[in-house]
């Protein structure tokens, strides 16, 4: 039976797995994810999920997965690929065997050298954890500096004066959104 192995459980990847199926696929699918949860939407993460959820807006819960017969790993990396063996080698130790591979590994923030990423009161809006890890600092007078004045800087800016912090948004184009 074919195998197809997605490394990424983002949006991208789960919505390509139940794509296969949708599409008449009927070998077998692993999802590969670093993050502990099941794939989640991140446009919340800015706006009110930011200020509200505890929990992500998932794609889908466990039983979708299970019906579609998608298998979802949580909270491992992939960490290499013998394309020699197709074979992915997982954070946990364990070996992957795959007749296809979809690389659905995203974007990351673009890190400041020398400084380290997440570190003291320095945080990066990917994940739901740095979200939640923001909205935990952001307390009525708190002070926020965003870096950024993309959708994403201006909707934390935009959530984190609901929640009543003095915020200061610092862009390096003449104009934010350009
Ligand atoms: C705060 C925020 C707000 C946003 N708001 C909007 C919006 O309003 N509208 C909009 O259209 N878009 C928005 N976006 C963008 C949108 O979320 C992205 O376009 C989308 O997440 C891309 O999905 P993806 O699956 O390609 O990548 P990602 O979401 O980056 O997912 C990739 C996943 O792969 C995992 N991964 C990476 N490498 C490995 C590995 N080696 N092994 C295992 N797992 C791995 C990562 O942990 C991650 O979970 C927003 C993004 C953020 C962060």
């Amino acid at each position: 039976m074919t195998h197809i192995a997605i490394i990424g459980a983002g949006e991208c990847g789960a919505r390509a797995a139940f794509a296969l199926r949708e599409k008449g696929f009927g070998g077998e699918i692993t999802l590969i994810g670093a993050e502990p949860h099941l794939p989640y939407e991140r446009p919340p993460l800015s706006k009110d999920g930011l200020a509200q959820a505890s929990l992500p807006k998932f794609i889908a819960g466990t039983a979708r997965y299970e019906e579609a017969r998608i298998a979802v790993l949580t909270g491992v990396t992939a960490e290499s690929i013998d394309r020699v063996h197709k074979a992915v080698r997982l954070s946990d130790g364990e070996s992957l065997d795959y007749d296809r591979l979809l690389l659905a590994t995203g974007a990351r923030p673009r890190a400041f050298p020398r400084v380290p990423e997440n570190a003291g009161r320095i945080r990066t809006l990917r994940t739901h954890a740095d979200a939640l890890a923001i909205r935990g600092a952001l307390t009525p007078g708190a002070r926020l500096a965003v870096i950024g004045g993309g959708f994403i800087g201006l909707e934390l800016a935009a959530t984190a004066r609901k929640l009543g912090a003095e915020v200061v948004l610092v862009e390096g184009l003449p104009r934010v959104l350009s």
